[in-house]
């Protein structure tokens, strides 16, 4: 599943070469973004930027127009020469837009809307987000997040694991499913502690976790755009080594060599990991 890195790391490829460029091709396999394309046409304006805000990626065109898209699970954008073979079937593509150098192609992207300056301010979904986690994390990382806000987010879910509250995009935006059992081990949190019984600075220490492993995650550029590889929060350079516990139920820890437990939390039951011996604080 894409996650905030992920999303992150796509919207500066996408804006590097996209931006500042004329759009010559505009398509989307859904009606109701040809629809607003037909009344207002973004053939012949140009890309002013592409941005991440949490898992949506925007792509701001002049006029005022901005095409919103998230990737939910399989979702990914593409980055290719003008004539050059796709690496996915054509039947896949959802939305693309091309300049004359080139093509930028949405495959199963399962949302896009293409949303007016005014529409994107009242956005239901937009406006509920928490604090971006990786806001202001340009070239230099200098980060703008208001950290003051997420751990008065968190403190309004006091009652939920602290697992879920980092999952929960109204409190932060950008946490997916492998971070959060990857953050909870780094700060040795057990991931079913209730947020409310963590100290404000347990708190602030979870968020700074959290933004420096996204961080580092979306330094490690790869060449695929929204593929999860290239996610690490170990700094091993062993390519079967980049996570702690993620994924690895059953098999001894990397720092203490006690068995990695798992359990299906919340309501998708998507698996938590964790070391019992390692994340014994806050339970
Ligand atoms: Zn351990």
């Amino acid at each position: 599943m894409p996650e905030g890195d992920t999303i992150l790391r796509a919207a500066q490829a996408l804006h590097r070469v996209l931006a500042g460029h004329v759009v010559t091709r505009f398509d989307s396999a859904y009606p109701s973004v040809t629809r607003v394309a037909e009344d207002h046409p973004i053939v012949g304006r140009t890309v002013e930027s592409v941005s991440a805000r949490g898992k949506h990626l925007l792509m701001a065109f002049s006029g005022g127009f901005v095409l919103r898209t998230h990737m939910r699970m399989n979702g990914s954008w593409h980055l290719y020469r003008p004539g050059v073979r796709w690496q996915r079937p054509a039947r896949e593509m959802r939305v693309l837009v091309a300049t004359a150098d080139a093509v930028a192609v949405g495959f199963n992207v399962p949302i896009a809307e293409l949303l007016s300056p005014g529409q994107i301010a009242r956005h239901k979904e937009m406006t509920a987000l928490g604090p971006d986690l990786l806001a202001g994390a340009g070239e230099r990382f200098e980060y703008g997040v208001d950290v003051a806000e997420i751990v008065r987010r968190m403190r309004a879910r006091g009652h939920d694991p602290i697992a879920e509250v980092l999952l929960n995009q109204r409190v932060a935006a950008g946490i997916g499913n492998v971070f959060k059992s990857e953050i909870l081990f780094v700060a040795g949190v057990d991931p079913f502690t209730p947020a409310a019984s963590l100290s404000d600075a347990d708190l602030e220490r979870l968020v700074a976790i959290a933004r420096d492993l996204l961080a580092a995650s979306v330094l490690d550029r790869s060449k695929t755009l929204t593929r999860s590889i290239g996610r690490r929060t170990t700094r091993s350079l062993d390519p079967n080594a980049t996570l702690w516990v993620y994924s690895r139920g059953g098999k001894p820890c990397r720092r203490c060599g006690a068995i990695i437990r798992s359990k299906k939390t919340g309501l998708d039951a998507r698996l938590t990991y964790w070391c019992p011996r390692c994340q014994s604080a806050g339970g």
